[in-house]
């Protein structure tokens, strides 16, 4: 199928569309290779994945390149994030799985310890918006554990994880060990979900799909983990550093053109300085510049698709509907030629939507924020738990006991304090609600990709 730079909306390469066939070669060489693999000295298996780590970091500008032109994102941004913390994951997972431990646990007569062993052949499936970024995330962890891998990118953003499997080969990973299937969701995706080979799911994406993978997985008593969407909130108290939240903000909004799961999508801010924070933020966010991607001073480049344009014009529409106030966002965009047909977006504000509506409930996934009040530490904890979402907020203030205080009772599984997107890939990463099941990153994600068996002696 073709595969469409959304910056230019030509098509730039095909992908092919992998069936049951190659489903059933990959699961073939996975099996393969799982003696071997999973036998293989954790030290052995940590070279390869630092080998891997090494050759991304060599092909940074390519592999850049090929992620703005997938996603049409800034290439400075794939240049500095995406591509960086795509080595960064494959990295992290090789030292971290030669730190591994499993417990032991001594009793009066007796001592039990614990083994992890590999799960055996598992899934990895990862959407289009941090393409490499997030295949990698899931695919480092499994292979340092030990398990085969059969990966599925998004049809949408394929073309890092066809460069990556390059590099694998080239670093002389073993036949079988990863095998990257391409094609549609509800086609190949749903088909190696459906397969009672995978003993383990591990998928980023939407919450619908999401549903269908615990579904399809709960018969089968497979272990799954689910990354999926958010309505993140975030919170901005009167005696925050003003200046220092609305940067943090109009980052945590727009970066990757909204395009990111945690991104803040419903602001809160106290009413003594509501005006105020407007203001700041509204200039900041026109100042914005939307462009092309490989333009160094672009902020912001194409959303994803046209389908996905679309989707958050539908969303533009339905704020209007709903009484919203836009406060920035209908500017023209300069766009050279080469860019006419692109799916750029200039980032929304909206103002004067109550918190039960549909821009305020609904995930849109894009360049659009709202701009909400509330009235003292009761009622902005009210309005940020008011979601079936929980997976990231923020809340920005000096008063650290009021943070804690928030933090704690937030219903969100990452917490930020007076910062956005500062990570830490030991920390347990995911959400609550309909925003997923389990936790990726550090320890939570090598014991996702272990099967714990206890031995007792009695002595
Ligand atoms: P989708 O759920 O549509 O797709 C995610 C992945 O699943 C893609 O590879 C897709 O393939 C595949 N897929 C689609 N249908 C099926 C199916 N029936 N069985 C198996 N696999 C399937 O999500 P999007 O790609 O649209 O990604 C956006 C969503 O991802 C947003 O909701 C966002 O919040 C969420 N997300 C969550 C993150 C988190 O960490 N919590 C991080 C990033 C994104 P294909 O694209 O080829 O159809």
């Amino acid at each position: 199928m073709d595969d469409v730079n959304p910056a230019t909306a030509e098509v730039f390469a095909q992908i092919p569309l992998s069936n049951q066939d190659d489903l059933k070669a990959a699961i073939n060489s996975a099996n393969k290779a799982f003696p071997m693999w999973s036998k293989m000295s954790v030290e052995k298996r940590a070279n390869y994945l630092m080998k891997i780590s090494s050759l991304i970091k060599e092909n940074l500008d390519q592999l850049a390149q090929a992620e703005s032109q997938d996603t049409g994102k800034p290439l400075q941004l794939a240049r500095v994030v995406d591509i960086p913390r795509a080595s960064a994951n494959m990295e992290f997972f090789a030292h971290a799985i030669t730190q591994f431990s499993s417990e032991s646990h001594s009793g009066k007569n007796s001592i039990n310890y614990t083994l992890r062993r590999p799960v055996g052949l598992v899934a990895c499936i990862s959407p289009w918006n941090l393409p490499l970024y997030l295949f990698t995330w899931k695919i480092a962890p499994a292979l340092a554990a030990g398990n085969c891998v059969i990966a599925k990118p998004s049809e949408i953003t394929p073309y890092t994880a066809y460069l990556f499997s390059r590099l694998c080969i080239e670093a002389g990973l073993p036949k079988g060990v990863l095998n990257i299937l391409h094609g549609q969701g509800p086609e190949i995706g749903n088909t190696i979900v459906e397969s009672e080979n995978i003993k383990a799911v591990s998928f980023t994406g939407g919450t619908t799909t999401g549903r269908r993978i615990a579904e399809i997985s709960a018969p089968l008593f497979r272990k799954v983990s689910l990354e999926l969407g958010g309505k993140n909130p975030a919170l901005v108290f009167a005696d925050c550093d003003l200046d220092k939240a609305v940067e943090g903000l109009v980052r945590a909004s727009f970066t990757n053109q909204g395009e990111i799961c945690l991104c803040a999508s419903r602001i809160y801010i106290e009413k003594s300085i509501y005006e105020q924070f407007k203001g700041k933020f509204v200039d900041k966010v026109k100042a914005l510049k939307v462009g092309a991607p490989d333009e160094q001073s672009s902020n912001m480049g194409a959303l994803v698709s046209a389908q996905h344009l679309d989707k958050v014009r539908r969303y533009i529409a339905i704020a209007k509907e709903e009484g919203g106030r836009l406060l920035c966002g209908e500017e023209p965009i300069e766009l050279e030629e080469k860019y006419k047909h692109g799916y750029f977006l200039r980032p929304h504000v909206f103002e004067n939507l109550p918190n039960t509506c549909t821009t305020n409930q609904e995930e849109i996934f894009g360049p659009l924020v709202s701009l909400n009040v509330f009235q003292g530490e009761e009622e902005a904890l009210l309005l940020a738990n008011d979601s079936e979402y929980g997976l990231a907020s923020s809340i920005w203030t000096k008063d650290l006991s009021k943070a804690n205080r928030i933090a704690d009772q937030i219903e969100t599984g990452i917490v930020w304090i007076n910062c956005w997107m500062n990570r830490d890939l030991r920390t347990p990463f995911g959400g609550m609600k309909n925003s997923g099941l389990g936790r990726e990153g550090g320890l939570e994600a090598l014991r996702f990709f272990t099967e714990p068996k206890n031995v007792c002696i009695e002595y």
